[in-house]
C-alpha cells in the first residue's frame, strides 16, 4: 500500500476533527494566544528562564543539566543510564533528534519505544514520519504484516484493536522490567521545575512512574515562566492535533514524594528514586537570536500544519531531517541541522501561517532558510 493512502485515511480523519474541537470548545484560541504570549516572554529572556527552570529542578530534589549539542547530550544520558539496563521510552522528538536511543543501544541496553506509533517504527527500522503520528504512513494492513512477523498473535487482515492489544501486552512487560524511563516534555514550568506531558496511550505515565529513574529531555523552547503558563501547553497542543480532550496530563516535579507523616515532605515514595531534567540547546539558542528564525521556536508539535500543506500531502515521510519532517520540519531542520535543502520544497501556499495555533508565519520563515541556502555557496543539494 501506497504512503497516499495510509496519510489520506489519516488526514481525513484528523483535519475535521480540529475545527469540531475548536467550534466545541471557543476558549481553546483565547489559550493558544495565551500560550504564544508566555512562549515569546520566556524567548525574550531565554538565558534567565534556563536558570530559573534548572534552579527549580534542583529545589525539588531533581537534577538539571544545560547541554550544548548531541554529544555533551548523550554523554550525560550514558552515565545517568549506565549499561545492561531496560529502558523505555515515551515519545521524544528530541531523543530522536539527539539519537539516544541509538546510543543507549549501542552501550548494551535494551531500549524499547512505548507509543504505539514509535514502538511500530522502531519493529520496521523506519524514520517517523509525523511528529504526534510517526507511522502514520502505514496502512492497517502494513502494520498488522510488520506485528505478524515481529510478535506474532495478529496478521494483515487483523482488526487494529487485535495489534493494539498485541503490542500492549508485550509492552507491559518491558515497562514492569525497565530501569530507566525516558520522556520530552510539552512544556516546562520555570517557576516550579515541573514538567508537562500530555498523551492518549498511557505508556508516558507508566515511563514516568514505574521505573526508578526517570530522564526528562527537552529543548529550551518549551519552558514557560509559570506552571499556570505551562498547564495551558497541553490543552492547546490536544486540541490542534485533533485529540481533545488528551486522555491524559502528566504533571512530574522532581522524583516521586510523600508529606504523609507529620507533613514532612520526604523523597522518594512509591514513584522513581531519581528526576533528570535534561535541557538542550542544539542550535535553538542561535536561531533565538535571530528576528526570523525564532519565530519556529514558537512551535508547539501540534502537526496541523502537515494535514494543510499540499506538498507534505504529495511527498509526506521523505520531507525533512527525521523526527521534523512537513512545514514546521523544514524550519526544523534548519535550526538543528543546518539543512537549508527541506524549505526548497515550499511552494508558498500558505496554508499553514493560517492553521498554526502559533500564528508562526512558516512561509516568511521558510523563504528566509531559502535565501541562506542559496547563498551558502556549493552546499545545495537537491537529491
Ligand atoms: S508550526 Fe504551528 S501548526 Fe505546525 S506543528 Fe508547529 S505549532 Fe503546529
Amino acid at each position: 500500500m501506497s504512503w497516499d493512502i495510509a496519510v489520506n485515511r489519516a488526514i481525513n480523519n484528523a483535519v475535521p476533527k480540529v475545527y469540531k474541537v475548536l467550534r466545541e470548545h471557543p476558549y481553546i484560541e483565547e489559550l493558544a494566544k495565551r500560550l504564544r504570549e508566555a512562549k515569546l516572554e520566556v524567548l525574550n529572556n531565554l538565558e534567565k528562564y534556563v536558570e530559573e527552570t534548572l534552579q527549580s529542578v534542583k529545589s525539588n530534589g531533581g537534577n538539571a543539566y544545560y547541554v550544548h549539542d548531541e554529544k555533551e547530550a548523550q554523554e550525560i544520558v550514558g552515565k545517568i543510564v549506565g549499561k545492561g539496563k531496560i529502558v523505555v521510552m515515551g515519545k521524544s522528538m528530541v531523543a530522536y533528534e539527539l539519537g539516544i536511543r541509538k546510543y543507549l543501544e549501542s552501550l548494551g541496553n535494551e531500549v524499547w519505544e512505548t507509543d504505539l506509533g514509535e514502538f511500530l517504527i522502531q519493529q520496521a527500522n523506519e524514520p517517523p514520519s509525523h511528529i504526534i503520528a510517526p507511522a502514520i504512513h502505514m496502512t492497517k494492513e502494513s502494520v498488522g504484516k510488520l506485528l505478524k512477523e515481529k510478535i506474532g498473535g495478529v496478521d494483515e487482515n487483523s482488526k487494529v484493536e487485535d495489534m493494539v492489544a498485541v503490542v500492549r501486552k508485550f509492552l507491559r512487560d518491558k515497562f514492569v522490567k525497565a530501569d530507566v524511563g525516558i520522556t520530552g516534555a510539552n512544556a516546562i514550568a520555570a517557576d516550579t521545575g515541573s514538567v508537562l506531558l500530555v498523551e492518549n496511550e498511557g505508556n508516558i505515565r507508566f515511563t514516568t512512574v514505574a521505573p526508578q529513574i526517570h530522564i526528562a529531555i527537552a529543548g529550551v523552547e518549551k519552558i514557560l515562566p509559570t506552571l499556570a503558563d505551562a498547564m495551558i501547553e497541553p490543552l492547546v497542543q490536544s486540541a490542534y492535533a485533533g485529540l481533545y480532550p488528551p486522555t491524559y496530563v502528566n504533571l512530574t516535579s522532581g522524583p516521586s514524594s510523600t508529606a504523609d507523616i507529620e507533613h514532612n515532605r520526604v523523597r522518594p515514595a512509591h514513584g522513581p528514586k531519581e528526576f533528570h531534567l535534561i535541557l538542550v540547546d542544539n542550535g535553538r539558542v542561535k536561531a533565538n537570536k535571530d528576528n526570523i528564525l525564532r519565530e519556529a521556536l514558537l512551535c508547539i508539535r501540534c502537526g496541523r500544519c502537515h494535514f494543510h500543506c499540499p506538498i507534505y500531502r504529495a511527498i509526506g515521510n521523505i520531507w525533512g531531517d527525521p523526527p521534523y519532517s512537513g512545514p514546521m520540519g523544514a524550519m526544523w531542520s534548519y535550526i538543528v541541522k543546518g539543512d537549508t535543502k527541506p524549505a526548497m520544497y515550499c511552494v508558498h501556499s500558505g496554508n499553514c501561517k493560517e492553521v498554526c495555533p502559533m500564528r508562526i508565519n512558516i512561509p516568511r520563515v521558510l523563504e528566509y532558510i531559502k535565501n541562506l541556502g542559496l547563498h551558502s555557496k556549493g552546499k545545495l543539494d537537491y537529491k
